[in-house]
């Protein structure tokens, strides 16, 4: 009836890692919502269904079982005191009040204050902090907070935009829309034309 789970791997997906996700957990869980809405769990299409969902939901979930911070902690002593920015980092998050997606693009500019990261380190960031149940919102604050707290940046400017699954398919089913989010913290919080220039450097015609 229900799949193993150890029985990890199938032709089309690499074999995954070992994750503290109780993936037969899952498996039951996706079963019983596929009878619940009228299926039959048990036919040839949808059988392996549970078991391939489980392994997805481990791969979105991720970064539950993961410390970003870790990323900001090799950083280098460098003089540079002008704005850093990463931009179109892309992402995929899901939305945590309907389990539905979100994707987009985040950028991140930073003053350093004497340390300065790898630009790879703030995507890894990016990347576990989306994979887990989020709200837009919370995570543009949460990467913004981190470039705080381990970085000790002058100032630091998030935007997020991403367009969300649960606006595009369901309910008021606006497919266009884009949501964005930004987080000013120091000097970009306080000086005008800190924030315009990275708004700029970010969107630079598009505004
Ligand atoms: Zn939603």
């Amino acid at each position: 009836m229900s799949s193993s789970a150890s029985n990890c791997t199938s032709e089309d997906e690499k074999p995954c890692e070992a994750t503290p996700v109780d993936l037969p957990r899952i498996e039951r869980a996706v079963r019983e919502i596929l009878t619940a809405v009228g299926e039959d769990p048990d036919r040839e299409g949808l059988r392996e269904t549970p078991a391939r969902v489980a392994r997805m939901y481990a791969e979105l979930f991720s970064g539950l079982h993961t410390d970003p911070k870790i990323h900001l902690q090799k950083f280098f002593t460098e003089k540079y005191d002008e704005m850093v920015l990463v931009k179109d980092i892309a992402f995929n998050s899901m939305c945590e009040h309907h389990m539905l997606p979100f994707i987009g693009k985040a950028h991140i500019g930073y003053v350093p204050n004497g340390k300065v990261v790898g630009l790879s380190k703030l995507a890894r960031v990016v990347e576990e902090v989306s994979h887990r149940p989020q709200v837009q919102e919370r995570m543009t604050e949460q990467i913004a907070d981190l470039l705080i707290q381990e970085l000790e940046v002058k100032g630091v400017a998030v935007v997020i935009e991403a367009s969300h699954s649960c606006m595009s398919i369901r309910g008021i089913r606006k497919p266009e829309s884009m949501c964005v989010t930004s987080a000013m913290k120091g000097l970009f919080r306080t000086n005008l034309s800190s924030r315009s220039e990275v708004m700029t450097l970010i969107y630079g015609d598009r505004r």
